[in-house]
């Protein structure tokens, strides 16, 4: 390859694929032999980000520009509407040339279809490559054409499909001769939201591409092989808890899927399992895809008229977001996402069922609060996860079916590993220091403290359970 200064430079618009390896637009851009220029733009779709996935994005674009000054390259930071941000930069720098990676939820499609049409109508080369998925969605359709609304028959036809992106080395980055001015990470404050529980959600927290292919190989080495059994167990460290490094891209989901499906190959007892969770990922996407509305209104038109209660004053949705609903596994999950930014799956089952149908409020109420406490944020898992589990969502979980959270807690938590591990009260010394530390990083005006007294139920299980199937029976004896 021939480095040639004097061609125009290539912008490479990143978002959430700060990585080097396995991006196919910086490896094209590299390819071409012409000055790299790797964007990062703080636009609206940032701006409107929770306060844990903001924290975690900035964390995870230290970490990226870093990684792009040891490759002799550097990170621009631009803040602005995304098309507008473009447009000076192609002036600024001479650049001919836009590549990104493609994005699937609605916002940022409507936002590519535009900005793609713009450049291209003023004869910018605006080129868009697949790197976040396994299959596009709009390339996986059912024999008749359509779509797949049932996970296991996606997973049947996808399952031995060649996947579309490769797995590919780091690129060899020409810087440009003039650095377009860029704006200063701080100066964004995109961390303000956490005031206090930055810096506790920061002890739990690995950032960046290095420490995510360093997980990825502990896991796959150590625990993929005890993952089918053990991954139900929430005081188990048995999961991947590669989820915030897939959502922020700083792992290529392909790398995951090719070395399990290697592993699979010579035997190894997780490596299904593993590889039908990347799907779950995966299905998350397409059915966005496929339905815009899945984040905003019941993906099954039949749901339609369900009432659920959507007072976010509520004092019993407050108690479920401050882990104090007197319900030990539901608290324990709660108190486990504000202290690392994550909750295991089992759990955050559990305490959406809790909040869905023991206290019938709206699963929107309980999305909302995932996406402004988790550091794994996806638009589109959260949304299915949550239509799931309400039972208003695509190939969901039926509405009947009540997790009891103490059957699920003598299941998974025989030994009362992991609500010791996260409730303080009454535990005096012998609390775990992690119990203690959610009362540091909760906002002072919750007033809370491990010597109070814990709550009894706000609500009886018993009483719950029965209360939300009467709801469900009534429904459906007017419709
Ligand atoms: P592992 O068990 O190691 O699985 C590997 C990867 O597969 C995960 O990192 C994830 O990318 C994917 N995956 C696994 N299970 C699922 C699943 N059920 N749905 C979608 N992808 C899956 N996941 C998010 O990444 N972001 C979210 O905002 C999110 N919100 C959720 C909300 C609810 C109500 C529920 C029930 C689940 C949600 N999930 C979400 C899915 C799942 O809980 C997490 O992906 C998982 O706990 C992450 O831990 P891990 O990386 O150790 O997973």
């Amino acid at each position: 390859m021939s480095i040639d200064m004097t061609q125009p430079p290539i912008i490479v618009w990143m978002r959430r694929d700060l990585r080097l390896h396995d991006h196919t637009a910086l490896f094209e851009a590299s390819r071409s032999g012409r000055p790299v220029i790797p964007v990062f733009i703080c636009d609206e779709t940032v701006q409107a980000l929770g306060a844990a996935p903001k924290w975690r994005l900035e964390q995870g674009l230290s970490c990226f520009a870093h990684s792009l000054e040891e490759a002799g390259s550097r990170l621009t930071l631009r803040l602005g509407n995304a098309a507008i941000v473009l447009d000076r930069l192609i002036e600024e720098t001479g650049a001919t040339d836009v590549y990104w990676q493609r994005a699937y939820d609605p916002e940022r499609v409507a936002q590519d279809t535009r900005i793609k049409a713009d450049l291209t109508t003023r004869g910018i080369h605006a080129r868009s490559f697949s790197g976040a998925v396994l299959h596009e969605p709009m390339q996986i359709k059912t024999g008749q054409g359509g779509d797949y609304k049932v996970y296991s028959a996606f997973r049947r036809a996808v399952w031995q499909r060649p996947i579309v992106p490769a797995m590919l080395a780091k690129p060899d980055l020409t810087a440009p001769e003039t650095w377009p001015d860029s704006d200063r990470l701080a100066d964004w404050g995109l961390g303000r939201g956490m005031k206090r529980g930055g810096a506790i959600v920061a002890q739990h927290t690995l950032v960046g591409e290095k420490a995510a292919l360093d997980r990825l190989s502990e896991f796959l080495e150590s625990r993929l092989a005890g993952y089918a059994g053990d991954r139900d167990v929430p005081a188990q460290p048995a999961t991947s808890r590669l989820s915030a490094h897939l959502t922020l891209g700083e792992i290529s989901v392909a790398r995951c899927w090719t070395l399990a499906w290697q592993a699979l190959e010579t035997g190894n007892p997780g490596a299904e399992t593993f590889l039908k969770e990347l799907l779950w990922r995966e299905f998350a996407g397409y059915l966005l895809w496929h339905s815009p509305h899945m984040g905003t209104e019941v993906w099954r038109p039949d749901w339609q008229g369900f009432h659920w209660n959507e007072d976010r004053h509520d004092p019993k949705f407050i108690a479920w977001t401050q882990g104090r609903t007197g319900v030990e596994l539901v608290d324990a999950g709660m108190r486990e996402m504000y202290v690392t930014g994550v909750m295991h799956n089992r759990v955050r089952m559990i305490v959406a069922s809790y909040l869905t149908k023991h206290l019938r409020m709206h699963w929107r109420l309980g999305q909302d609060w995932f996406a402004e406490c988790l550091t794994d944020w996806d638009v589109a898992s959260n949304a299915m996860g949550w239509q799931w589990v309400a039972g208003c969502g695509p190939d969901a979980s039926p509405y009947f079916r009540v997790f009891n959270p103490q059957t699920q807690q003598v299941k998974f938590d025989g030994k009362g590993a992991y609500i010791n591990h996260w409730l303080a009260e009454h535990r005096g010394t012998s609390a775990h220091k992690d119990a203690l530390s959610y009362f540091e990083a909760i906002p002072e005006s919750w007033n809370l403290s491990p010597e109070a007294a814990y709550p009894a139920p706000i609500v009886s299980l018993a009483e719950g359970r029965t209360a939300a199937l009467a709801a469900y029976d009534d429904w459906k004896s007017q419709k």
